[in-house]
């Protein structure tokens, strides 16, 4: 028997494992089900390629077993087993992933459904466990192995003889403490509860033997108790089923079974679209920016299937960039299977489900707006910024599309605002939409040129982000109506009377003029006088269409 410790890295990760990273303990069984299902379609891919193995698929399942006596629970199954290699390499360090090693060595074109890709979800079993034992045999392998641990300072290898290919992880599970009650992982409705909120879809069988009141033949008013071993998980895919039949929970759950993201969606949708494309969809909206979201290494896309059967895992072309947020998955049957990559990146269908899928989210933000504020001021918090993008991206093509996703802070309402309802609001002689750039609404507050337009009675719309003007110049107007900067020359407020004040001013004072901009030098273009400030005695402000704000990002771009 061999003795190996845990490297440093991999103890405290496994610390943080046990305390930290998950909320529910329960899911050690979602990560041990879904590293068996792994497993199994290790071999249905191998043999893809390998006329040497044959794919009977009544041979392959998951089972569960629990033992009340000995306080244990095991989840077998009949996959592609281990190594002594494997064994050391994917459960003696954690974060390496077997799975994703295999997902990168084999080609896998025509399915892509391993789960695993972290390296951690074997751990899991620590949250409640004292001790971990493995009994595993490799496919094409002779000998098998015993793998234990009691999860802190490391672990043993020795040969055992196991009858079959596939692994078998028995958990010996924790004392009952104070407020855990460890127990009930064995009871039969705790695992059925447990295996179909989690692993419902798994592609293949999870046995396990269940135990029910059975009315006597001769006696219905008898009963006897029946075990029987029964199939718990319903294996076909959420997408496929009755929207009407799926609670929030199954869309929550699938999301989660998925890993699209650590957070709850904020909300999701279920397409069936059966026209001249055929497809099903469940996308969902998340609740939290990805940590990376607003990087280079952000990766947008879907997964596609074709007929149940992962052919991308990232499908970029079913998104636009002004909905990279989305998540999830589609699935259709008018994909030919055997159909490469590159091709599949032009395919006239994928284009048109895109379209599809395009229009669904930008009318699912609509009615969100307009139904829940609070959910969609959520969701613009954490990607709002993504549709300015879109709007100032691609030249404004897709401002019609999207400005009525946007919202701005106003100096009247004090929150959000759309432009709909700003320009619902103007009173009659407004005509065009005001708007002042800063750092800050409170810097914004405290601009001169903001006085002369609020004295007016006009709303003013705050632009903190640096991409809010930028997207602005874009659309130009909305419903007809200019943007316009309070700090910009030519704001047109004043009555006719005024202005005639002005132009005598101008000549009483033109040496001063002259004097001052000769004293600042070409550090400004012009010093005028001007009949919007009321309280401030001097601002600065910009001529022509590039904002004071605008030229401070475009001056930090790269050239
Ligand atoms: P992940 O599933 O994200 O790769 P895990 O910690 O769940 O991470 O598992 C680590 C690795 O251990 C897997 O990638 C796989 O190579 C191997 N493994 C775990 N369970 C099994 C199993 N039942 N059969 C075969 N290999 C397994
Ligand atoms: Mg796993």
């Amino acid at each position: 028997m061999e003795q190996k410790q845990f490297q440093a890295e991999s103890k405290r990760l496994l610390e943080m494992m046990v305390h930290s990273i998950y909320s529910q303990k329960e899911i050690f069984l979602r990560e041990l089900i879904s590293n068996a299902s792994d497993a199994i379609d290790k071999i249905y891919y191998k043999a893809l390629t390998d006329d040497s193995i044959s794919f009977n698929k009544d041979d392959y399942y998951i089972r569960i077993e629990a033992d009340k006596e000995e306080r244990t629970l095991t989840v077998k199954d009949t996959g592609i087993g281990m190594t002594k290699e494997e064994l050391e390499d994917n459960l003696g360090t954690i974060a390496k992933s077997g799975s994703l090693a295999f997902k990168n060595e084999v080609e896998m074109k025509d399915g892509q459904e391993i789960i695993g890709q972290f390296g951690v979800g074997f751990y899991s079993s620590f949250m409640v466990a004292d001790k971990v034992t493995v009994f595993t045999r490799a496919l094409h392998s002779e000998e098998g192995y015993k793998w234990q641990s009691d999860g802190e300072e490391g672990y043993t290898i020795e040969s055992y003889n196991k009858e079959d290919v596939g692994t078998e992880i028995i958990i010996q599970l924790k004392e009952n403490a104070d407020e855990e009650n460890y127990d009930e992982y064995l009871e039969e409705y705790k695992l059925k509860s447990i295996i179909k909120k989690y692993s419902d879809f798994i592609r293949y069988p999870i046995k396990m033997d269940v135990t029910e009141q059975h009315p006597q033949e001769d006696n219905e008013e008898e009963t006897v108790e029946v075990t029987e071993e029964q199939t718990i998980n319903s294996m076909v895919p959420i997408w496929r089923k009755n929207k009407q039949e799926l609670s929030d929970e199954d869309y929550e759950a699938f999301y989660q079974e998925k890993h699209f993201g650590f957070d709850k969606p904020l909300s999701h949708l279920h397409i069936s679209v059966d026209g001249m494309v055929r497809f099903q969809s469940i996308l969902y909206i998340p609740e939290q920016l990805p940590f990376n979201y607003y990087s280079q290494d952000f990766e947008k896309g879907l997964e596609l299937y074709s007929n149940g059967v992962l052919i991308m895992d990232k499908c970029a072309d079913l998104l636009p960039d002004h909905f990279s947020f989305v998540r999830g998955i589609v699935d259709s049957e008018d994909l030919s299977l055997n159909i490469s990559r590159e091709i599949l990146q032009q395919d006239r269908q994928v284009n048109l489900i895109a379209k599809n899928i395009e229009k669904k989210v930008k009318n699912h933000l609509q009615s969100m707006l307009k139904n829940d504020r609070e959910k969609y001021e959520k969701f613009y918090e954490a990607f709002g910024r993504q549709i300015k993008f879109g709007v100032y991206n691609d030249f404004g093509a897709n401002k019609e599309k999207l400005q009525d996703l946007l919202l701005f802070y106003s100096s009247s309402e004090e929150k959000l605002v759309s432009l709909k309802e700003y320009v619902e609001r103007m009173p009659e002689d407004q005509e065009h939409i005001y708007y002042a750039t800063g750092e800050s609404h409170d810097r914004i507050e405290k601009l001169p040129q903001t006085e002369m337009v609020k004295d007016k009675g006009y709303e003013i719309l705050y632009f903190t982000d640096e991409v809010d003007e930028f997207a602005i110049k874009m659309l130009v107007k909305y419903d007809d109506k200019e943007f316009k900067n309070v700090s910009s020359g030519d704001l047109d407020l004043e009555d006719e009377e005024t202005k005639k004040e002005a132009e005598k001013q101008k000549e009483e004072h033109k040496d001063l003029l002259t004097e001052m901009k000769e004293i600042l030098g070409n550090k400004v273009k012009d010093v005028k006088l001007s009949t919007r400030l009321k309280s401030h005695p001097v601002c600065l402000s910009a001529e022509g269409d590039v904002s004071i704000e605008m030229e401070k990002v475009l001056k930090q771009m790269p050239d």
